[in-house]
Order: structure tokens, then sequence, then C-alpha cells
């Protein structure tokens, strides 16, 4: 970096330049009719918006107390679905837009109800039906719930309330108008304190964009992490809002800022971007129509120039595929002999590995799944990776559980690769906790499935003129060897070596059984399996790194046989035949070079990232 200041926020450019260019419009005038609200300084102008993670940008006055006035309808609406369910609630306030201003006095022919939550009839019923045995609680259940949309204590201007009370008879008008439609029950006065005590609560700009970001992130508020009420009650609020938030404005407002939103008289605006944004603003001038006149074009403004309309496509730059790739592209970090590798190679196209990424919804699950299933030819065993998906909707589960079951029955077994190998996939034939157990389980099953048939119960054992690195010897070199090998047996879970200072050179041929290498990870620090070792390969303390201060060793995976050229043995070979110690040293680096070819070709459809199968995704947008 070229200096070490503070590296401007290009969010933050383009809010305080959206600020500046509003902030010259001087249209509107401030409500007056509740009298208290008239003081209102009119050039008082904040920006706000609350990212999903908790960040919070903030232009111009974001700090100034204000009060929510009507955008605390859609917040009491939520609380009242929390507390009592949606049937309920919806049994008593509609979800029709009016077409007609916040104080209209129509209500339902026939029900009675008011036609939604936003207007003022439909907020003094909402408020009286939040938890509560009397209005005081009631009331307090409506602070308390604010408080933790807004993740701040908030509290009430009484001269505000003091105002609405006296100027409030159309208010009280409605309310009795409710109370002989049967819809709200109980003492008219007491529902109207609750309304506009909701009303006169004190917020800033900053804390309705933290509010809106609650209501977009399903409801769990960004900087207390707490939940304050569920996602399918969110749903059903920014839903009222896109239709109903803005009066009689609401089809313009939503056909040119794409933002479902809330206004109120006091000047402020809540907006919503779902699972993406929340916007705050307070701007005491009001249309004809009782809403903010800067906010609104702060909205529009800002959903133009960050794309923000909820109805415009998502482009689809993402693919949930990450990488797809047949297991003749990629092997198990398992040491397997000769005869093994031929059949990976042959026939390791049977094998088919597919890494997802990101948020797997409906659509890129979708794609996923035929991609998957449009290369299904030739391939016996499927390996999903999900360590890279985020987060999977419902839908993605089902999709890919489904998948699962029908390529069962077309003779696919399918595994999966998850964190703690915790699969969100019932219908898997397994799960393990890294990409490379997966991928050598599934080549053990090819390898069982195609190799000289193995008698049932009798475990694999390779003498050591089949040995990988032994059997192209030259002609009698085996012979010379062949009094200086020792046995070694080693108990599950026993450990061969961990490098020591003393450099040992021993050479452990395994005849049966099987070695992981291990690598302490983490803290606390936990064994982590970097390469297995088979019947038929070999290993020494040279291929375990020994200047790594990490602890590497050797354990024995099952009961094992090994037989081992000790480092004095080979010493004395040294001295007596050093013919036979130069052809095995040959041996091993043929040996060892397989094995790199084999690493090369890995990192190679590594770098390659691996095509996709099927049709690439057009772009959209
Ligand atoms: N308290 C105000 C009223 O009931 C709220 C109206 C509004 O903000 N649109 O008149």
């Amino acid at each position: 970096m070229a200096d070490a200041g503070e590296i401007a926020s290009p969010v933050q450019e383009l809010l305080d330049e959206v600020h500046e260019r509003i902030g010259e419009i001087t249209d509107g005038s401030v409500a007056t009719y509740i009298p208290a609200l008239g003081k209102a300084d009119p050039k008082l102008f904040g920006l706000a918006l609350a990212t999903r993670d908790g960040h919070v940008y903030e232009s111009g006055d974001t700090g100034v107390p204000f009060t929510i006035q009507s955008v605390s309808k859609p917040f009491v609406y939520a609380l009242a679905l929390h507390d009592r369910g949606l049937n309920a609630v919806l049994r008593k306030v509609g979800v029709e837009p009016t077409g007609e201003g916040f104080d209209a006095i129509r209500l339902e022919a026939g029900t009675g109800r008011p036609l939604n939550p936003m207007v003022n009839a439909g907020a003094i019923v909402t408020a009286s039906m939040v938890d509560g045995d009397d209005w005081g609680q009631r009331f307090q259940r409506i602070l308390d719930g604010l408080s933790a949309f807004a993740g701040r204590d908030l509290s009430i201007d009484h001269e505000v309330l003091a105002s609405e009370e006296r100027t409030g008879d159309h208010n009280r008008a409605l309310g009795y108008l409710l109370r002989n439609a049967g819809t709200l029950d109980g003492d008219v006065d007491e529902a109207l304190s609750v309304y506009f005590m909701a009303c006169s609560t004190l917020v800033t700009a900053r804390d309705l964009a933290v509010m809106a970001m609650t209501l977009s992130s399903g409801g769990v508020n960004p900087l207390t992490g707490r939940r304050v009420v569920g996602t399918d009650t969110t749903e059903h609020v920014m839903a009222v809002m896109a239709t109903s938030g803005t009066y009689d404005f609401a089809g313009e407002w939503l056909l040119r800022s794409g933002l479902p939103a809330k206004s109120g008289v006091a000047g402020g605006l809540a907006a919503v971007l779902p699972s993406q944004l929340g916007i705050g603003v307070y701007s005491p001038p009001l249309d004809a129509r009782g809403t903010s006149v800067r906010a609104i074009a702060a909205c529009q403004e800002l959903s133009s120039r960050f794309g923000l309309h909820l109805m415009r496509p998502v482009t689809g730059t993402t693919s949930a595929i990450h990488r797809y790739l047949r297991g003749d592209a990629v092997s198990s970090q398992r040491s397997r002999r000769f005869a093994e590798r031929e059949i990976l190679r042959t026939r390791g196209r049977a094998i088919a590995l597919c890494e997802l990424q990101g948020d797997l919804g409906f659509a890129s699950t979708d794609v996923a799944v035929r991609a998957i299933t449009g290369d299904h030819e030739n391939v016996r065993w499927l390996i999903l990776d999900l360590h890279r998906v985020a987060r999977a909707e419902p839908v993605a589960v089902n999709l890919l559980d489904t998948l699962v079951r029908e390529l069962r029955e077309h003779g696919v077994t399918t595994v999966v690769a998850a964190e703690a190998a915790r699969s969100p996939l019932a219908s898997a034939e397994a799960a393990f906790a890294s990409l490379d157990e997966a991928l050598e389980w599934c080549e053990d099953a090819l390898v069982a499935e195609t190799g000289p048939p193995q008698e049932a119960d009798r475990p694999e054992v390779v003498p050591l003129p089949e040995q990988d690195v032994l059997r192209d010897l030259p002609a009698g070199v085996l012979e010379a060897l062949a009094p200086l090998f020792e046995e070694r047996r080693l108990a599950s879970g026993e450990v061969l070596f961990s490098p020591r200072d003393e450099p040992d050179e021993s050479l452990y041929f395994v005849v049966s059984g099987g070695l992981v290498a291990q690598v302490m990870e983490g803290d606390p620090a936990v064994p982590v399996q970097v390469a297995s070792m088979g019947p038929g390969t070999a290993v020494t303390e040279l291929t375990v790194r020994r200047d790594d201060p990490r602890a590497y060793r050797v354990v024995a995976a099952e009961p094992t046989v090994c037989q081992v050229l000790t480092d004095a043995a080979l010493k004395r070979l040294e001295r007596d035949r050093p013919q036979a110690v130069e052809a095995l040293h040959w041996a091993m680096a043929r040996s060892l070079a397989a094995r790199l070819r084999r690493a090369d070709r890995l990192l190679a459809a590594h770098v390659a990232s691996g095509p996709r199968p099927g049709k690439p995704e057009r772009e959209l947008g």
C-alpha cells in the first residue's frame, strides 16, 4: 500500500454525494397538524445505511432524534404477528392497499377490518394486539420491541405525545368506529394511548437503518445479534410495506425505488432491501401525502445508483459449482501400489467430484443439479463437497436429497464431504470430514469392485516380491536383501514413528493393514490426516518432514504388518554390497517420481479449476 493513511470508503463517498445533492431540494413543508412537530428544523437531513454484517454508513444529521410516528407501524405489526400469529392478526386487520391517505376512514365492508396495518386504523388495532394484560404492559412490550429492533434503549418524547393526545380526535374517531365494528376490544382511550406512545418514540436515522436491517435480515438485529422476531414474520411485514408502506403513493414508490418502506409524518423513513440493506432517512419537509420529500428522492437515487430495485434480476456470476472433476483427474493422498493406481487411472472416471459453493437457493441448486444429472454417464460414485457452501435453503437440501435418491436408482452411490462430517443430506451413503477421505473411500470401492477378487475375511497381503519398490529390482538384489528384513507388527492406533532428533532412515514396507501420516493442526491441536499408505507401499522418515516444527507422525490405521529394513541393516549393506543399496535407491526414486507425477496432475486440475459440465450459465442483466 502506498501510504499508511486511511482509505476512504467508496460506499461512504457515494452516500455523501447523494446526501449533498438531495440536500439541495427545498420542496415540501413540515407537518403542523400535530403542533409539536411543527417546530422541526426543515434543514435537518440524515441518511444512514445499515449492512447485513452490522456496519452503519451515515451521512448528515443521522444522530438527531425525532419521533418515529408511522414508521413504528411495521415494527408494531411484526410484534403483533409474533405474539398472536398471522391468522389471528389477519382476522382483525387486512393487507390490501387503501389507495387513500394514512388517516383514511374506510373499513372493509362486511368484516369491519381496517384495510391494512400501515394506515392509522390498522395500526391502532395491531398496537392493541401485542402481548400484555393492560395498556401499560402493552406499551412496555412495544417500547422494548422497538428498542430490540434498534439495538439500543429508546425513549418517548413527552411533548409530542401530549400534543398528539390533544389533537388526536381524528384517530379517536377511528377508534370508536373500530370498536363499533367489533374490531377493537376494550377501552378506546387506552388503545389510543398505546398507539400515540408508539408514534412518540424517539429514534434517529441511524436507528431506522438498523431497525430496517433487522427486518431485512429475517429478524436478527445486525448489531446485537439478538433475534427479535421470526423470519416468517419479517417476510410478511416487508410484503405489507411493499404494498402499503407509503399509502396512496405505494405503487409509484415501489415502481421507482423497488424498496419496501414505511414513512412517518415527522419526516422519518425506513426502507429495506431484503437480506442486504436497511436504509434510514430523516428530513422533516413532507409532500402532500405525508412522506418526506428528500427521503423519497434519496431512496430513488440510492436505488438507481446502487441497483437496489427488488425486482432487478440477479446476475448469474457465481455458479453453485465451484469445481467438477472426474476421478481420472484427481486422486486422494493415499499411497497405492501400482496395480491399484492402474485401476484408478483407467477407471477413475467412475468417480465424480462436485464441489458446491456459496448460498444454495432454488435457482443455483437447480442449475447445479442439472449439471450433475447431465454428466452422470459412467459415474458410479458421486462426491458432493459442501465445505464451501455458506448456507443451504431448505429447497436446496430437498433438491439435492432427491437427486441422491434418483442417482441411487441409476446405480450411483453418493457420499458427502462436509464440516465435521455433518451431512445435511439424509439420503447420502456416508459423510466425511474432508474431501480427501471421501475420495479415498470411493477409490477403495472402485478398486474393490475392479481388482482381483479378495477372499472375504482375509485382509489383503502383499509379500515383499510384489511390493511396489521391490518388484522391479535387478535379479539377485531382493535375495540379497531378504535376510536383513525385520518384521514389525502394529496394533491399531500404534505410532510407527514421529520424527526424532536422531536421523533414522529405516524403510518400512506395508505388507498388510495400513498406515496414515498425520499433522497436528489447529488450537487445540487435532491430528489431520495428510497421507495414507496401503499394502504394497513403503514409507520412511524422509517422506515426513523432519525440519517442520509441527508434529508429523505415522500411525497404524488398523492392525498392520510391516517388513523393515532398519537404518543399521542398511548401513551394513552399504558396506558389504554397495550395488544392492544403489539399486534400492533407484527403485525408491522411481516410486517417488511416480508420486510426484500424480501430485502434478492434481495441482494442474486445481489450477484449471475443473470444467463445469453442461451448458455454461448465460449472463443475465
Ligand atoms: N401519529 C401520527 C398520526 O396518527 C402518525 C401518522 C403518520 O406518521 N403518518 O396521525
